[in-house]
């Protein structure tokens, strides 16, 4: 499943994952609710679990990851040639994607954008070059 398991510090509200005994943030004491307890040793009165002493378990979705699209657009720049262009949004592209807090996606078009309108400006100037030398032989 695409869910994310925290326990939420009943003293400062993080959410920490894993099983610790302490908070991450304030180092406060995490008391993790345990399967029901022997009956002789709960009161009647007391039996309902107190939720503010208690470490809450709380389950997030994962954010859905979108593929950008300008890492797109760069990819299908590239394929037509516009190699400048196609450059520089490739690299926007991939620096918005590797941000920690991005939720976005698309690293393999930002990747192939730059790479191939990389070799395609290579490949323009050594005909470009070609050309010249060529022309000034006749
Ligand atoms: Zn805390």
């Amino acid at each position: 499943m695409n869910e994310i398991k925290f326990f939420e510090c009943p003293s400062c509200g993080a959410r920490i994952t894993g099983d610790k005994k302490f908070c991450d943030y304030c180092g406060g004491k995490l008391k993790v609710p345990e399967e029901k307890k022997k009956s002789t040793e709960i009161d009647s009165q007391s039996s309902q679990v107190k939720p503010q002493e208690y470490a809450r378990t709380v389950y997030i979705q994962k954010e859905q990851k979108t593929t950008s699209g300008l890492a797109v657009a760069a990819f299908i720049m590239s394929l037509f040639n516009f190699n400048i262009i196609s450059l520089i949004m490739g690299i926007v592209a991939n620096s918005r994607i590797s941000k920690p807090d991005s939720n976005l996606t698309g690293k393999g078009f930002a990747i192939a954008a730059i790479v191939l309108s990389t070799i395609q400006t290579i490949f323009w100037i050594i005909w470009g070059i070609t050309i010249c030398s060529v022309t000034n032989y006749y």
